[in-house]
């Protein structure tokens, strides 16, 4: 066999996904040589700070200890992300991450719900989620089971402060052998014959070569896009917003074990709990509201002083064509942008990551697995784009031109399937790995005011009083446990308070 093996590897871009792929590399692979490129002065995007549970499976490969994580990023716990104002105004739900109640024989415990509703034994479905129950008090541990039951425990994912992130991992990737070059890429030289980029050339003239590179270089996407051309897809016209504006600002009670996504006028807002300050930003479409006026929403709906100047940032929805071109794999928003709402840009990173792992090439950049890898990443981002339209499409609203458009407007046909099998028949088909459970697409059905029209008839083999008994026990004994928790900030304080010394 000839060793064909990749021996050089360059990342162009040093925000979340560079050094997520530093040191994600350099934990995993031995013999390699890996030199991250980034510039100051150009700086990173600064916003991605909210996560999903499964950072927790990076956070593992990666071997972190994640006291010292949270420690490290003056990071906070989620427990889910409650909606407000969006079916309806004056609506509030949640998406709260792990499973609720639990199945019974064949069937899932939502299609119990879906009866119990219909018969008046059933409360809102948040009674019988944990972490919904902890997130409205409050409270966090680490508990992956109920004890003495079948219930799953709390399933959790982190805010954190980016810049903070990106600095703990850097510490980790330097301390595995990545090598860090300052400065900024003037041009890109590639390979007269097959295309493929031989190295990246400073604007001191220092030329870096390798064989494979990652181009984590943010939305300028400096090697997919402006050197390979490789293309991209716009998904405007289903995902509108096209804008945000951030802002932090100081925290104005403990911090909640959960992110607000809060519907405005056209668009919403994130409110993201931090240790030492929040995050807030409007995420708007520039078609139905000013900048000024978006900031001017923001900036009346913020719980604290702000402790900087408000920014925008511009951004286009949708994905590269292909997110590996050549001797080339875009991580992070030079492969694609899908908007904060669901905080799966940084999973997506991780997942790119994975699957880079998964298909790692040899020097001859085999065509077949550069194909398969770029269809399944297509796959995690169109589902991850069906979930976060689902969100605008399903709307009541009356009171704004941005939400009727958003209710009228085409959706992805995988969507519009997903829609009317759980509308006729109350069932979520989850395809393949994707990447939100059944549970969570219920949530935000139900929560954004769309109803089945039937559950599954297996749901009627329990009696009304077996049924009643179900819920009620499942209610008692998910608000005792959440009563038993602390309250986040202690659990914080207790293990991971910022600037305290492990
Ligand atoms: C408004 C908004 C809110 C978001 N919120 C969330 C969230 O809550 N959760 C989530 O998961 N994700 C979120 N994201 C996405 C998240 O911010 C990004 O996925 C993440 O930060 C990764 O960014 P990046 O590393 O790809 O790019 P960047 O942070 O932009 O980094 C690009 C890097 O490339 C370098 N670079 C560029 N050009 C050159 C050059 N010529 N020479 C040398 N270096 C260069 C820069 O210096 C920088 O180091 C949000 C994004 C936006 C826009």
């Amino acid at each position: 066999m000839s060793d064909r093996r990749i021996t050089k590897i360059v990342i162009v871009g040093g925000g979340t996904a560079g050094w997520m792929a530093a040191a994600a590399l350099s934990r995993t692979m031995d013999n390699l040589s890996i030199r991250l490129v980034e510039s100051d002065e150009i700086g990173t995007v600064g916003v991605g700070e909210a996560t999903i549970p499964a950072i927790r499976l990076f956070n593992a490969l990666i071997g972190i200890d994640e006291n010292e994580f949270i420690r490290e990023t003056g990071g906070t716990f989620k427990l889910g992300i409650q909606f407000h104002d969006w079916g309806r105004i004056g609506d509030v739900y949640m998406h709260a991450f792990g499973q609720i109640g639990r199945s019974l024989g064949m069937l899932q415990f939502a299609q119990y719900w879906l009866r119990g509703r219909n018969d008046g034994v059933a409360g809102p479905l948040g009674d019988y989620s944990l972490n919904e129950i902890a997130a409205r008090q409050d409270r966090f541990a680490r508990l992956p089971q109920i004890p003495n039951t079948s219930l799953d425990g709390i399933a959790y994912a982190f805010h954190f402060d980016a810049a903070l992130y990106a600095a703990y991992l850097r510490k980790i990737a330097e301390r595995a052998g990545v090598v860090r070059t300052e400065g900024k890429i003037a041009s890109v030289r590639r390979n007269g014959e097959s295309g493929h980029v031989e190295a990246v050339v400073l604007e001191n003239g220092e030329e870096i070569g390798g064989e494979l590179f990652i181009d984590c270089s943010g939305f300028r996407a400096l090697l997919i896009e402006e050197a390979l051309e490789t293309g991209f897809e716009d998904w405007t016209h289903w995902v509108p917003c096209d804008r945000a504006i951030a802002v932090p600002s100081e925290n104005s009670g403990p911090a909640r074990p959960y992110t607000q996504a809060i519907a405005h006028k056209a668009g919403w807002q994130w409110r993201i709990p931090l240790q030492h300050r929040t995050g807030n930003g409007h995420v708007f479409c520039s078609d139905f509201i000013s900048e000024d006026e978006a900031t001017a929403t923001l900036l009346d709906n913020i719980e604290g002083p702000m402790l900087a100047e408000p920014r925008t940032l511009r951004f286009l929805t949708g994905m590269r064509k292909r997110a590996w071109n050549g001797n080339v794999v875009a991580l992070g928003l030079a492969s694609g942008f899908l908007e904060p709402l669901e905080s799966t840009s940084i999973h997506l990173i991780q997942n790119g990551i994975a699957k880079l792992l998964a298909h790692f090439p040899g020097r001859d950049f085999d065509a077949a697995n550069i194909d398969a890898y770029n269809r399944r990443v297509r796959f995690d981002y169109e589902r991850i784009r069906d979930f976060v339209i689902l969100h605008y499409h399903a709307n009541q609203r009356t009171d704004s031109p941005f939400w009727i458009r958003c209710r009228e407007m085409g959706i992805p046909e995988t969507l519009a399937r997903k829609i009317g099998l759980f509308q006729s028949q109350g069932q979520i088909v989850r395809e393949g790995d994707e990447l939100f459970i059944e549970i969570g697409w219920f949530q935000v059905l139900t929560g954004q005011n769309i109803m089945p029209g039937s559950y599954h008839p297996m749901a009627d083999l329990l009696t009304h009083g077996e049924l009643a008994g179900f819920f009620a026990d499942i209610e008692t004994i998910v608000a005792r446990t959440a009563s038993h928790l602390p309250t986040h900030e202690d659990f914080i304080a207790q293990h991971c308070a910022a600037g305290v010394p492990a």
